[in-house]
């Protein structure tokens, strides 16, 4: 079987499946075991049952004598079944699980993990784990028993049972791809153990063992595969070299129109561009710079350029808000001299056929756009359409220069993992005159006190507010867009009776978002409430304050981005975290938030705080980006990163390094 196949394309069942596994960003069957548990249940005591004793977990092994539905005194069902082995009997209870009665049967051989309990004064298991014994060795009891993941519809049990079986089909036959030199270097074990004992290890070293060899994997792999990208990008020499030194008094112009005068950083950062610029190999650029740190204007400049020396250029962002907001920036900037600005969206044609700059969202690629005379792309919050864009510009353009642009706060070292083909430039610097914005943490107690000071905040100073709804699902779901009506509601009808309340969310039509925003933003409504898409970069000077639900659910970085959704005009700006935990170290971690004011701090601190995966906070690409490893462990890092460039670029004598790292690079340039 083709591990690489698509799930959905495996029979209709699959089909059904896929859906839900799209949730677990498992996607074909290799993704199955890359899925890997977050911890194990230890089942592995195998005790005879007149030995167990109550508080234990233990797993036994007996024959069914004796099972049935029953009702407790209070109407409640409960299934009870009894269990024999040679040593005694014991009786079993679950709760609510009435199908059970269909799925074991009277004198089935069966195993039970679970915890011994007192019940009615007898020794019971209760709810166990059970599996009925056949002639294969048990997986989801007596031993080591995998825990995963999970999502609506899809359990660990369930997944326990396909990975078993994709293991038992593969047995041995995973292609050992790492070179020997490295395996024996870094006291690596090989593939074929690493797969088979992170999902069913004999002990918890050997489990480590394996995360060990499937962590140093996927950062060496990462590492190689950017390295080859920039190898290929930088083998690609006919790039458009652009004048400068021909357009000084054009862009000395350009500088004088500005409103504001630019940062130093904007300033070394632009002459970074130009630098590229100037070479005839096209530029491939990342630009990071925290919100509000005024990428737009950097990014106009380059365009500016790429019209001055004949070409055309294209801004592209990842939603139709967005590219409305850079459409507006960008034409205030360049149409004083005679730029022709064209716009263009999945549902918007494109507004003018002969344009020197374009802007619009990703759509723009598929508008039938004459490449040869791009210059300039520009794509605008990368993380979200990076890699795969950029293979598409590659393939077609005739090698147009190309900026990417984010503010996902990025630690250098990640930036250097993920982005290494790319060249890095990073604006540490805020425009002067803007103000910190002044945050706190509100406890429930505090709640009712809040709203009032947000009430007087709106009469006295005309300010605008964001309320943001609770983080409920990674994508966002109607349950979300519930949550964010109800709310909605509430806060209309007892909280904020006088006051004007707009809705905004991700389910709305495309139109009516922009509408909503554009109310917004010219004073019609006092109050947004919205789901957390209001986190892409909307600008909106006027409003001031912004107010998060269940802060505790977001990851620090990601507070930070919704936090810059104010403090963007001249006026002081409050961000008020909302939370109703506890837990003092969350607490911790949320009050972090009111003393830094840099991004990439706070990625730093989610790095330390929140640990694997959580870097970018639940609702964000970062936990997708790494399966296994931790953006944490520097050391591998390095370590993984040092081991690539020994063999690179020379990889020919690896030729099944080879053939994994194009399965690598397949997934991240096919769309998502
Ligand atoms: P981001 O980096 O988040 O994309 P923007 O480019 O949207 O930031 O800029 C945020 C705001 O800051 C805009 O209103 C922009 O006009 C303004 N701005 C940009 N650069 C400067 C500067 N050097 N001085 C003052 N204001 C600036
Ligand atoms: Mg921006």
């Amino acid at each position: 079987m083709d591990l690489l196949l698509p799930i959905e394309k495996a029979g209709r069942l699959c089909k059904m499946y896929a859906r839900r596994l799209e949730k677990l960003n498992i996607k074909t069957f290799e993704d199955f075991l890359y899925h890997v548990p977050f911890r194990y249940d230890d089942f592995s005591l195998i005790s005879k049952i007149n030995r167990v004793q109550p508080g234990e977990v233990v797993t036994i092994q007996g024959t069914v004598s004796e099972i049935s539905n029953e009702f407790t005194k209070n109407f409640k069902r409960l299934q009870k079944a009894e269990i024999a082995d040679d040593s005694g009997t014991i009786e079993v209870v679950w709760f609510n699980q009435p199908y059970l009665i269909n799925v074991i049967h009277k004198n089935d051989k069966i195993a039970l993990s679970g915890k011994i309990d007192w019940y009615l004064r007898k020794k019971v298991m209760q709810s166990p784990d059970y599996e009925i014994l056949t002639n294969s060795p048990p997986i989801h009891t007596g031993r080591l028993v995998p825990v995963y993941p999970e999502t609506k519809g899809i359990t660990s049990k369930w997944l326990r049972r396909q990975v078993h079986k994709l293991i038992e089909e593969n047995k041995n036959q995973f292609a050992e791809y790492l070179p020997d030199s490295i395996i024996n270097s870094h006291s690596l074990i090989t593939i074929n153990n690493a797969i088979e004992q992170i999902h069913f290890p004999k002990t918890i070293e050997i489990a480590e063992k394996s995360r060990q060899r499937l962590s140093f994997d996927e950062l060496f792999l990462l590492q190689l595969s950017s390295m080859e990208r920039k190898l290929n990008w930088n083998r690609n020499l006919i790039g458009n070299l652009f004048s400068i030194d021909n357009f000084k008094e054009k862009i000395k112009e350009f500088w004088k129109r500005l409103p504001f005068t630019l940062t130093n950083a904007q300033k070394r950062v632009v002459s970074e561009i130009f630098k590229d610029l100037a070479k005839n190999k096209p530029m491939n650029r990342l630009l990071e710079g925290d919100v509000g740190s005024g990428k737009t204007v950097v990014s106009a400049i380059a365009m500016f350029l790429s019209h001055l020396n004949g070409f055309q250029s294209v801004l592209m962002a990842p939603t139709e808000i967005l590219a409305q907001q850079h459409l507006r920036t960008i034409s205030q900037l360049l149409t004083p001299f005679k730029i022709k600005v064209g716009f263009a969206t999945g549902s918007q044609k494109v507004k003018i056929k002969d344009f020197d700059v374009m802007v619009g969202t990703h759509a723009v690629l598929e508008k039938g756009i004459n490449f040869d005379k791009l210059g300039l792309v520009v794509i605008d919050e990368q993380q979200r359409f990076g890699v795969e864009q950029r293979a598409i510009i590659r393939n077609r353009g005739k090698n147009p220069h190309l900026l990417t642009m984010t503010a996902t706060p990025i630690p250098r070292t990640i930036a250097l993992t993920l982005y290494g083909d790319l060249d890095l430039s990073i604006l540490d610097e805020m425009p002067i005159g803007r103000k910190q914005i002044k945050t706190w943490l509100v406890p429930a107690e505090k709640r009712i006190g809040a709203y009032s000071w947000i009430k007087k905040q709106i009469k006295d100073t005309k300010s605008q507010v964001f309320i943001v709804c609770p983080f409920i699902e990674e994508s966002e779901t109607m349950q979300t867009v519930r949550a964010a009506v109800k709310e909605f509601e509430k806060l209309k009808k007892n909280i904020f009776k006088n006051l004007r309340l707009g809705l905004l969310h991700g389910k709305m039509k495309a139109k009516e978002k922009e509408e909503m925003l554009n109310k917004f933003r010219d004073g019609k409504i006092d109050i947004l409430v919205a789901t957390p898409v209001v986190e892409v970069g909307i600008d909106i000077p006027n409003a001031t304050i912004i107010l998060i639900e269940a802060s505790e659910r977001f990851g620090l970085a990601q507070l930070h981005q919704l936090r810059g959704r104010v403090g963007r005009g001249g006026k002081q700006s409050y961000c008020l975290l909302f939370t109703e935990s506890l837990n003092s170290q969350t607490l911790e971690r949320l009050k972090a938030m009111e003393k830094h004011n840099f991004g990439a701090e706070l990625a730093e601190l989610d790095l330390r705080l929140r640990g694997p995966g959580e870097i970018y906070g639940t609702a964000q690409h970062g936990r997708k980006m790494l399966k296994i490893a931790s953006f944490s462990d520097f050391d591998l890092i390095k370590k993984t990163g040092v081991a690539a460039k020994k063999i690179f670029p020379d990889l020919k004598n690896y030729p099944k390094l080879l053939a994994k790292l194009k399965t690598i690079n397949l997934k991240q340039v096919s769309p998502d």
